[in-house]
Parts: C-alpha cells; structure tokens; sequence
C-alpha cells in the first residue's frame, strides 16, 4: 500500500490513511511511503536558499521543515518525547544545509542525500503514531528492506540482487503480524551512496516491492478515483478508468498525466502482479485496475497532454536517395544528449519533438552542417490513449473534432506500442483540442 506526499501532508491525513490500513491488516500489507506533504519541495528550495543567501536562510528554512514534522507528532498524540531518531535526522539536516551554505556546492550526490531526509522522516513519523494506535509495525529504511541501486544520483535504477533480498526480509515480517513501513523514493548503492529513483519515485518503491514478494496487488493510494480520463481540475467531466493496461498505463505517465511514475509498471508487468489505484477518500470505489489486459469494449482509454514542447524539422541539403541521413542525424541528438518523443519522416526530412527545457544551440549548429533546421516553439502534444487497432475510427473522430473546430494538427503519431496516438498542435489550441476530444470520446 502507497501513500503519496498529500495523503500523509498532516496528522488529519496520517489518521485518515491509519484507518484504511487498520481495516486492511488482515491482509498483511507493506506501507511505502513518500515524503510528508511538499517536503522534497522544501528540501530543494532550502538547498537553494542556503546555495543563494548563505548560512542565514538555513535557520527559516529548517524551522519550516522541522515545525511540519514536530506538529503533525504533536497532533497525533506523539508530543512528550519525539522519538530519538527523529530529533537526530532534524539535527543532521540543519547540519547538512549549514554545510551546502558554507561549501556553496550541491551535487546531484548531495542533491540525492538531502531529498533522503523527507521519506526517512516520514516513516519514523507514521511508526510511532501506528505504534501509539498499538499496531505492529516497524519502519525500514529502502536499503534495510533490501533495496539496492545503482548509482545514477537522482534517476537511480533498482539492481537485480534487489528482487532476492527484499522478500527475505519483508515476508517474515508480515508473517509474524508486523507492518513494515518502507521509505519510498530513495535507496542506496553498493557504496552505501544514498540516491533517488527520480520525483515520484515512491510508487515504483511500492511496484518493485509487491513484484519482488509476491504480492495479491500493489495498491497506489491517490486523492482521486484512480486514473482519470483527464485532469479532472482541467475537465470536470473526466471519469475514472476502470481497467488499463501496463503499457497503457505507462504511456499515460510518459505523456504526461501527472498519475504514476513512468518507470513504475515495470516490475508488476514483469511478474503480472496487478496493480490497483485507489482513492483514499472513497476507499470503498473500486479504481483503476492495471495488468496485463485491457478492455475490448471501448478503444479509447484517456486522454493527456504535455505542453513546453518544441518541434525541429530537418530537411536533408543532400539528395533524394542518399542513405545514412537519419543515421546523422540521431547520432546528432546522441551527442548532444537529448532526448526525442515522436518522431515524423520522409525521404528527405525528418521532424522530431523534444522538450522545449533543452538548450538546442549545438544542436542546431551541428545539424545546419547536414540539412536546414527550423525549430518551432510553443508546441503541446495531445495523446490518445488507445488500442491502435481500432485507429481508423479514433482518428476519423478525432479529425472530425479538429475540423469542427478549425484546429491545424502540425504532427501525428501512432506509437509502435499500439496503445498511443499522438497530435502536435499549438500551445493555444490545446484546450480546446482536449475538450473536443473529451467530448467526442468520453461524454
Ligand atoms: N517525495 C518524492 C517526490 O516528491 C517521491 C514521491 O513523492 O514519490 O518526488
Ligand atoms: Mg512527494
């Protein structure tokens, strides 16, 4: 069971969420939690302060940091002694921002050990407040249940040994009747180097874990009634998805859709475990059910839109018939490290989407060399998720749509994975892109 930041913000919420894990404990589940409220945020910003002011925006910051965890103790009954551990890693903390003010230098190792601090507090918050309920439980560090990266600070991959050691210690656990209560987020290296699995990581804490156990189902506890057809604060028609599949799913977060993390299917495709998303304020809906199968009723599964993207058409400068040119030009984008989304070609061009964040200066200059460049910014990509095999019909609504309202579609896509097709349109077309599309397949 995964708590998110929002479901553990402040102790109404961790009494909230002890009530849906009190009625589960039957089951034997294992807590994955992330970090309270925005405190990974803070975290950052008070690295920034104390990188940009010095040694006096350590002290607000801290207190900022510190005063959330002490008062939702304090609130949950905890307040004649906060617990040891807890006093020690709010020391260590203000010692750690004191030290990134004075040395002005934070590396992603140490961008990576500072985030470390809001899941190891958030676990130790949540095992004396279950405790004080009289529920067994016990709170573990990612690498004291098993959990082993590799050391690519702030993006880290879970190792192989990792899917043999976590069982072994989390099973006799909720054998013997404890709840383990595992950090989200963030793990260490063979080097016992802290690091991160990247923002949002915690759901794939809680994948990995339910896969490597065995688990009947990871359960991802949202605010919502699971994945939704679209932003539901963007479309108050939205509604929930009822059944997805893993690549489907997948898809949804890398376009996008702020629901799951991209890399968290993962491990539940591998093993088929199912993973279920559930709303904690309406425990009793069933939500989104992720595995293996999808629907064969209704082609359309959601929508989602990503916006800040720009689109770089490349016409080759050489002949028709020359062979090699995509070769160049991808070897281009390897260099340079950046990453493409979709991708259009034809004989003599190619047109690709990237994420306006990029510096595409050299770039550009290095493809000039070999073919004309033309960048357009201010692009979105508005993505169907579907299953392709019905494509002729989605897109035949979909065309209809922007003809009714008068919208130019710049780039489309059908994804080799058969479960996305993908439209580049202006930034300001968006919204009424995605209305129309709403409307023509959900309403
Ligand atoms: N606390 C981390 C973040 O905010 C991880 C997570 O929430 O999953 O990104
Ligand atoms: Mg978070």
């Amino acid at each position: 069971m995964k708590f998110g930041g929002s479901s553990i913000a402040n102790a109404e919420r961790f009494k909230h969420i002890a009530g849906i894990v009190r009625a589960r404990l039957s089951q034997k589940p294992v807590l994955v939690l992330s970090a309270m409220g925005d405190t990974t945020d803070n975290l950052l910003e008070a690295a920034e302060a104390a990188l940009k002011e010095g040694p006096v925006s350590v002290e607000p910051s801290l207190e900022r940091i510190t005063g959330l965890h002490l008062c939702a103790l304090r609130e949950l009954g905890i307040s004649n002694s906060v617990p040891e551990n807890i006093k020690t890693l709010l020391s260590e903390l203000g010692t750690l921002l004191a030290g990134i003010s004075l040395i002005g230098e934070f590396s992603l190792r140490s961008k990576d050990f500072l985030v470390s601090f809001g899941e190891r507090l958030s676990i130790r918050v949540a095992e004396s407040f279950f405790s004080s309920l009289g529920i067994p439980c016990k709170a573990l560090d990612a690498w004291e249940a098993g959990i082993v990266s590799d050391s690519n600070w702030t993006a880290a991959e879970i190792l192989e040994e990792s899917w043999k050691n976590v069982p072994e210690i989390l099973c006799p656990l909720t054998e013997s009747g404890v709840l383990p209560i595992v950090t989200g987020f963030i793990a260490k290296n063979k080097n016992g180097g802290i690091t991160t699995l990247g923002r949002g990581g915690s759901d794939l804490t809680a994948t990995f874990i339910a896969a490597a156990c065995n688990a009947k189902e990871a359960q991802i506890w949202k605010d919502v009634d699971g994945i939704m057809s679209f932003d539901p604060r963007k479309i108050a028609a939205a509604k929930p998805v009822p059944q997805i599949s893993y690549d489907e799913a997948a898809e949804l977060a890398y376009f996008g859709a702020q629901v799951l993390h991209p890399r968290a299917m993962l491990p539940c495709r591998k093993t088929g475990t199912p993973v279920l998303v559930k709303n904690s304020y309406n425990p009793e809906a069933s939500g989104t059910k992720i595995s293996g199968k999808a629907p064969e009723d209704a082609p359309v599964r959601a929508l989602t839109s990503r916006s800040g993207v720009s689109l770089v058409d490349i016409v080759s400068a050489h002949m028709l018939g020359q062979s090699g040119f995509l070769g160049e030009v991808f070897a281009a984008f390897a260099r340079n490290k950046i990453s493409v989304d979709m991708v259009a070609t034809s004989e003599v061009s190619v047109s690709v989407t990237l994420d306006s964040a990029y510096a595409l200066d050299a770039l550009c200059a290095e493809l000039s060399r070999i073919a004309h460049v033309e960048l357009k910014t201010n692009k979105a990509i508005v993505t169907v998720i579907c299953d392709t095999r019905s494509s002729s019909k989605i897109l035949e609504q979909a065309f209809s749509v922007f003809g009714s309202i008068g919208v130019q579609v710049e780039m489309i896509s059908q994804g080799a994975s058969k479960v996305n097709i993908s439209f580049v349109v202006t930034e300001d077309d968006a919204p009424a892109v995605i209305r129309g599309l709403h409307s023509a397949f959900f309403e």
